[in-house]
């Protein structure tokens, strides 16, 4: 397999070649559980999620690490504790669980490790202890700040450089600064907020550290793929490169940037009826309620259906085509219903198209092509090319995380069991009623499923049925 993948640090595509096949690592920012995500939120984990399923199926399930972290220390998080007047724990613990019976309802895999700051405090705390010892770092008014002119490669992932941003720097600057650039490591606690002893007094982590000292004593360093929202190229991911590999050392080695990760990978913004998401707009959808309202799978189809560093517009009419697009593909698997899938091996043009920087586009049209073929080969009778066609739909539908239902499943999702038994007995009466060539009572049947919200498919091996949006 060739996978290509595009670096943002690069600014070009490149073969993706792992420091160790048998350890592949890859990083990405994970959610501030201190409300429920939004459902640009849920962009990165799923996009993520497609490439760890191609890694695994390439380099093996144990050979891939993959860590996504969980920030349980923030601003936020402790104005919404003091609000409901308990401890920060009450809040993460509550929207973390939220967070991940979400990605479980959007077929998103578990990752392998889910560092939590309040975990790492010791690390991050040696991490900045060896940023100052470098020269790095100083101490100011019990902040510990990083001086970014301690390291001439601050702004290479993001293309800025660091006298123009000076010259443009119009942002009121802490006084205790020695740079408008530097920023913080640590920094005093407000009274009642939580706060963890450190050598420079008791206090809280800045932001950027957590993630650069998690992956330090979680993964080691290098890490293979760094990944994240575009939001975070500048100034989050610039901090992190800053701080990890100044914390070694290596603040003025040519190569330095890549010395933290490989690869950086980020994925574009998502809208809403092409409008920038925003509480002032009032168009804030939360992945929670998205997921209540309609299967996971028609979520996760529309986040994969733009290429993920586009810019992806959320609307109703992406889910109606999305949900009408894995109508047809579990339209071809219930056809095949009766067909032993053939192996199980996604089919090489889609491989082809997802190997190619996660092309889910071109990969989404691959799987029309397979379910093209289930249909031709049915009429045709050939049934050991809809074996092998309906086996490579369903193990391409596995990478990008869809297609792992029966379509019975997928056909009659949402219905409750009371429902379930209530249609089938309509439609055995259906069955009868026809048989008998009473048409009024079959329409009056009809009526009374349609009343139920029930749409019928009358199809070569009988009739299916589905629950109305
Ligand atoms: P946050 O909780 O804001 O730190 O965001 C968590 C992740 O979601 C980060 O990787 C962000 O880059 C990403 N993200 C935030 N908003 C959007 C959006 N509208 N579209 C795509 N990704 C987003
Ligand atoms: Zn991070």
């Amino acid at each position: 397999m060739t996978l290509s993948l595009y670096d943002t640090l690069h600014r070009e595509k490149r073969v993706f070649s792992p420091r160790d096949p048998s350890r592949v690592t890859l990083y990405v920012c994970g959610p501030t559980v201190y409300d429920y995500a939004h459902i640009g939120n849920a962009r990165p984990p799923v996009v993520f999620d497609v490439l760890v399923r191609l890694l695994r199926r390439e380099y093996g399930a144990d050979s891939v690490i993959y860590a996504r972290n969980v920030t349980d220390v923030d601003d936020k998080i402790n104005a919404k504790a003091a609000r409901e007047g308990v401890p920060i724990g009450e809040v993460t613990a509550r929207y973390e669980a939220a967070y991940l019976a979400d990605m479980g309802l959007l077929n998103v895999s578990a990752p392998d490790l889910a560092p939590h700051v309040t975990d790492h405090i010791e690390a991050i705390v040696a991490q900045i202890a060896a940023i100052v010892d470098q020269g790095c770092g100083y101490v100011a008014e019990g902040h510990v700040l990083f001086d970014v002119s301690s390291y001439p490669a601050y702004g290479a992932l993001s293309g800025r450089n660091l006298d123009d941003m000076i010259a443009g720097a119009r942002v009121e600057v802490a006084p205790y600064k020695r740079n408008a650039h530097d920023f913080v490591l640590w920094k005093p606690s407000k009274e009642g907020e939580p706060s963890w002893p450190s050598p420079w007094g008791e206090g809280r982590p800045g932001w950027h550290i957590e993630c650069s000292a998690m992956i330090e004593a979680e993964l080691g360093l290098p890490i293979d793929i760094h990944g994240g929202g575009i939001d975070l190229v500048f100034p989050h991911h610039e901090n992190e490169i800053a701080q990890g590999v100044c914390a070694h050392g290596h603040a003025h080695a040519a190569t330095a940037p890549a010395e933290y990760s490989r690869y950086w990978m980020h994925n574009g913004f998502l809208t809403v009826d092409a409008e920038k998401m925003s509480k002032s707009i009032g168009n804030v959808l939360l992945l929670h309620d998205l997921v209540q309202a309609m299967p996971g799978e028609v979520v996760r189809w529309a986040l994969l259906s733009a290429h993920y560093r586009q810019p992806l517009d959320w609307n109703q009419s992406l889910l109606d085509q999305s949900r009408k697009n894995l109508d047809r593909l579990y339209g071809a698997l219930r056809r095949a219903e009766g067909v032993e899938a053939l192996g199980d091996m996604p089919s090489p043009e889609f491989l082809e198209a997802i190997e190619d920087d996660l092309n889910t586009p071109g990969a989404m049209s691959k799987l029309f092509a397979l379910s093209s073929e289930i249909e031709r080969a049915m009429t045709a009778g050939d049934t050991r090319a809809v074996g092998i066609a309906k086996a490579e739909l369903i193990a391409s539908g596995a990478i990008l995380g869809v297609l792992q239902s029966t379509p019975d499943q997928w056909f009659e999702g949402g219905a409750d069991d009371t429902l379930k038994t209530e249609v089938e007995a309509l439609l055995a009466e259906r069955i009868e009623a026809r048989a008998a060539k009473n048409w009024a009572e079959a329409d009056r049947i009809r009526d009374r499923l349609t009343a139920l919200n029930v749409v019928v498919m009358d199809g070569p091996t009988g009739a299916t049925w589905r629950l109305k949006e």
